[in-house]
C-alpha cells in the first residue's frame, strides 16, 4: 500500500474537480429513447444519445435478442479462434460485407478495439500513416501501437494532407494510408472523402474511414459517408460500430478486402485476446440491418427532423456547426457558459451535454445535440423553446 501513490491519485482527481472538468454521470432509469426518466424521477427529453434511428429500444430487435439468449445461450466464453465462433458471427460478418460493399468483415467487441487493433498487423516502420488531427481517440491509439511513420494533417485541410503525402513519398514510405473519421463527432461535419480519395489515387495511398457516426443513416441507403460522397469502392478499409445507429448495444467491425481480414484474424490483438461478441447482440444486429434496409422512412425522418431543428435554432440566432448531419453543435465559446447552460437545460427538461476543453479546443465550448428519426415535432419544438428561453436568460442570443 503505497501512501504516496494514493495521495497522487487523490490530487489528480481534486485537480479535475477544481478545473470544472469533472464528468458526473447521470443515472437514467428507463430504456434509451427520446424521452427518458432520470433516477431522480424527473422526465426529460433526450437529445444526446447516438440512437440515430431509434433502434436501441426497438421491439423487433429486443425480441431477436431475447430469443437468441434462449436459443444460442448467453455468452461464448471463448475467443473466436478457440471455440467462440458461432454460425451467427459469420452470418453477421457476411451481412455487413454485403451491405457496405466489401469483400469481408471482422467483428470486434467494440469499434474502439477495431481501430485499436487495425494498424499494427497491417503496417510497419517502412510504411506511413497519415491521420486527420481531429480523428477519434481509438484511431490515435491504434496508430500509437503501430511502428509505422506518423503524419498528422490539419483537420480537413487538403493542402496539409497533400504535404504529408509528399513528405511520405520523400521518405520512401513503402505503403501509405490516409486515416479519417467519416463524420467528426464533435462538429457534425463530414470528412472530404471525395477529395481525400482523389489525393489517395494521385499518391498511391490507401484510404481508411471510421464511419461510426454514419453507418445506417448517412447516404441514400444508409451505407455511410462513402455513399454520401459517391466514392463506394474507393475505400480500402472501413471501420464501424454496432453501438450507435445499429441498435446501440456494443460491437465493432472492420470491412476490407478478403486477405486483409484474413490477416487481421491471425494477428489483430484485441480480436485474438478478447472474448467473442455475445450471440444475442450478433442476432439483434442482423435485425437492425434488416430494418435499415427495409425502412428507408427512418432515414427520411432523421433528415427532415435535422433540417427542421437546425433551421429553427439558426433563426433564433444560435451559432451551429455543420449543416446536414444530425449532430448539431450549438457553439457557445466559454466552458462555464456551456456548463451552466447544460445544467439549466436539464432543469427545464432537456438533456443535452456540454463539451469543453480538452474534448474540444479552448474557447470553442458547445452543447452537442443529436437528433434522431424518432423525435416528434412536439419534442423538437419543445427543445427549441427551452433553448430560446435559456439562451436569452444567459445572453447567448
Ligand atoms: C463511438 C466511436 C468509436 C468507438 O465505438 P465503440 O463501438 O463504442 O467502441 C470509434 N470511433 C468513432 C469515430 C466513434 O464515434
Amino acid at each position: 500500500m503505497s501512501k504516496s501513490f494514493y495521495n497522487f491519485i487523490d490530487n489528480e482527481v481534486s485537480e479535475i474537480v477544481a478545473d470544472n472538468l469533472f464528468k458526473d454521470e447521470r443515472l437514467i432509469s428507463t430504456p434509451q429513447q427520446t424521452a427518458i426518466k432520470l433516477s431522480t424521477g424527473k422526465e426529460v427529453l433526450n437529445f444526446c444519445a447516438n440512437d440515430y434511428l431509434g433502434l436501441a429500444n426497438n421491439d423487433q430487435i429486443k425480441k431477436a435478442a431475447s430469443n437468441s439468449v434462449v436459443d444460442d445461450g448467453f455468452g461464448m466464453a471463448s475467443v473466436r479462434f478457440i471455440c467462440g465462433t458461432n454460425n451467427l458471427h459469420r452470418e453477421l460478418e457476411n451481412k455487413l460485407s454485403k451491405f457496405l460493399g466489401f469483400e469481408d468483415t471482422i467483428l470486434y467487441v467494440a469499434c474502439f478495439d477495431a481501430n485499436g487493433g487495425l494498424f499494427e498487423p497491417l503496417f510497419s516502420k517502412e510504411d506511413a500513416i497519415i491521420s486527420d488531427a481531429l480523428n477519434h481517440a481509438s484511431i490515435i491509439d491504434g496508430i500509437r501501437l503501430c511502428k509505422a511513420q506518423r503524419y498528422r494533417y490539419d483537420h480537413s485541410d487538403m493542402d496539409s494532407l497533400e504535404n504529408c503525402l509528399k513528405e511520405a513519398v520523400k521518405n520512401n514510405a513503402r505503403h501509405k494510408v490516409i486515416a479519417t473519421d467519416g463524420v467528426f463527432s464533435m462538429d457534425g461535419t463530414y470528412a472530404k472523402l471525395d477529395e481525400i480519395c482523389q489525393l489517395a489515387e494521385q499518391y498511391d495511398a490507401l484510404v481508411m474511414v471510421d464511419d461510426c457516426h454514419a453507418t445506417g443513416f448517412v447516404g441514400e441507403q444508409g451505407k455511410g459517408t462513402p455513399e454520401h460522397f459517391g466514392v463506394e469502392g474507393k475505400i480500402d478499409i472501413l471501420t464501424g460500430t454496432l453501438g450507435k445507429a445499429l441498435g446501440g448495444a456494443s460491437g465493432g467491425f472492420v470491412c476490407a478486402k478478403e486477405n486483409v481480414v484474413k490477416l487481421l484474424k491471425q494477428r489483430s490483438r484485441p480480436y485474438l485476446f478478447s472474448n467473442a461478441l455475445a450471440p444475442s447482440i450478433v442476432k439483434a444486429s442482423m435485425v437492425a440491418l434488416d430494418i435499415i434496409e427495409n425502412e428507408p422512412e427512418r432515414r427520411e425522418r432523421i433528415k427532415e427532423n435535422t433540417q427542421y431543428f437546425r433551421e429553427k435554432m439558426a433563426a433564433l440566432g444560435f451559432s451551429l456547426k455543420g449543416n446536414s448531419h444530425p449532430i448539431t453543435p450549438v457553439m457557445l465559446g466559454d466552458a462555464e457558459v456551456a456548463q451552466k447552460m447544460s445544467k439549466e437545460l436539464l432543469e427545464h427538461g432537456l438533456y443535452a451535454v456540454g463539451f469543453f476543453y480538452p474534448v474540444v479546443p479552448k474557447g470553442q465550448a458547445r452543447i452537442r445535440l443529436q437528433i434522431t428519426s424518432e423525435h416528434n415535432k412536439e419534442q423538437l419544438d419543445k427543445a427549441v423553446d427551452i433553448f430560446e428561453k435559456i439562451g436569452k436568460s444567459l445572453g447567448v442570443i
